[in-house]
């Protein structure tokens, strides 16, 4: 297959690398699931959208709304001008990704030094976590009510964080263990401080941290109780490739999904049907909690449009379910060189070729996919091939060599056709995941035509 490189022209190259800048840019912004909400809000308030708790009136043709979840979990929409019972297009990507937390009794001392003791989320390799610059990022909740956002080892002048490995000097017995328990959960402890307190009687160093943290950010040891703190990869996504055409950064998994998705219904001025953008939370845990794709939060958001344009009856809401199309646009694994063994060659995705869609996902015979419908996915091929958006399709691997699954599967359950359809990645789920901006730049033109034109 041709790349999307030998087919652009000069000026889609300049528009190429503009979009995948402001990508890579957004994707520096946006470490955490309430950090892509906050600046999505902020991105689609410049261009429209209002908050649907605070709308007026009967919903338009061309209005655009969005509602928020708990800071965590986003959806928004440009009205159509069909009926929503007619159904909607929907696009649907998840904005977690893998990480370290910290417990809820995090701080210690040992042997004169001060860490935070850390609980993955998420299916990582531990082992690559470890011996990097690392940031934090979150919140800490007071009992009075007030919220204390938190991040640190951002910023030029601020200090990273990290956890130590193993000096390859003293790793023989180490060195002979699996990859798996090679570095432990229990050993992701991160290191933040060495300096004792001078009065303290016990634990001077972890009572020097508290003071720190205190005077910086008014906090006691208690209020980790109620904190959601994440442990990041600390830096900027960057430029990858001596040709710039890939970019690395963390957290592409799912995001590179939901910014294409984003970017797509930002373009819908008043399209046939509705245009639905959908950013959730926990997919990396199992899409659970009440901001996390099982949660009826979505059923509720959609009764309430129902309510704001005709009738919020269930068989209004079931008619529009029912009618609905959606892509589960998350990413896909890139055909690695380094890694030929691991794929079947005939169906992998590849960076630079567009696209990818994924007929089904899932392990062990597809268990636990959504598996769409062939129908379905013609009339897509139709839509991409008249709007010249360049696809492939693809399976995570080759059959009994592991697998993998998507939100696609709880949207199906409403009776609405889904196929998965997103951005090929290499080194997936390590704490720096690699992209193409030409496979960026189509993911965005595919969300837009699937808009547009279904
Ligand atoms: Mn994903
Ligand atoms: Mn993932």
């Amino acid at each position: 297959m041709k790349t999307v490189w030998e087919k652009y022209k000069d000026s889609e190259l300049k528009k190429v690398q503009k979009f995948s800048g402001d990508y890579r840019d957004f994707l520096s912004l946006t470490k955490t699931e309430r950090e892509f909400v906050r600046e999505t809000i902020k991105l689609v308030k410049q261009e429209g959208f209002v908050n649907l708790e605070t709308k007026k009136g009967k919903l338009q043709p061309g209005d655009r709304v969005y509602a928020v979840n708990r800071e965590k979990n986003v959806c928004l929409f440009v009205i159509g001008q069909e009926p929503l019972t007619k159904g909607m297009n929907i696009l649907g990507a998840h904005i977690d990704s893998p990480r370290l937390d910290l417990k809820q009794n995090p701080l210690y001392e040992a042997n004169g030094l001060a860490l935070f003791d850390t609980h993955y989320y998420g299916g990582i390799k531990k082992y690559q976590w470890v011996a990097r610059p690392m940031a934090l990022h979150g919140v800490v909740c007071k009992k009075d009510g007030s919220i204390v956002n938190i991040e640190i080892g951002e910023k030029d002048s601020d200090p990273v964080v990290g956890i130590s490995d193993l000096l390859i000097h003293l790793a023989a017995d180490q060195m002979k263990k699996t990859a798996d328990v090679v570095v432990t959960g229990e050993a992701l402890n991160v290191l933040v401080g060495s300096i004792p307190n001078k009065n303290a009687k016990k634990d001077p160093v972890k009572t020097a941290i508290l003071k720190l943290l205190e005077k910086k950010y008014g906090i006691k040891e208690a209020d980790f109780l109620s904190a959601e703190i994440e442990v990041v990869p600390a830096g900027k996504a960057r430029d990858y490739g001596l040709d710039n055409s890939m970019i690395l950064g963390y957290g592409h998994d799912d995001r590179v999904c939901a910014y294409t998705s984003l970017r797509a219904i930002l373009d819908m001025k008043k399209p046939k049907r509705t245009s639905c953008c959908i950013l959730v939370d926990k997919e990396e845990i199992g899409s659970v909690g009440a901001t996390g794709m099982h949660s009826k939060w979505f059923e509720m958001v959609i009764t309430k449009l129902l309510d704001k344009q005709s009738e919020a009856s269930l068989v209004n809401l079931n008619e529009t379910f029912s009618n609905s199309m959606m892509l589960s646009s998350d990413v896909s694994n890139a055909f690695d060189p380094n890694y030929p063994e691991v794929c079947d060659p005939n169906n992998s995705a590849y960076f630079g070729c567009g696209i990818v869609f994924n007929k089904f996902t899932g392990a062990r015979g597809k268990g636990g996919s959504n598996d769409a419908n062939p129908e379905y996915f013609a009339k897509i091929r139709k839509v991409m091939d008249q709007e010249k958006v360049q696809f492939q399709t693809c399976e995570l691997g080759k059959v009994d060599v592991g697998g993998g699954g998507t939100i696609a599967y709880i949207l199906a359950q409403l009776n609405m056709e889904v196929i998965d359809a997103g951005i090929a990645v290499q080194n997936m789920h390590a704490p720096y995941e690699v992209v193409s901006k030409g496979d960026v730049y189509e993911g965005y033109r595919a969300y837009k035509a699937f808009l547009e034109k279904m």
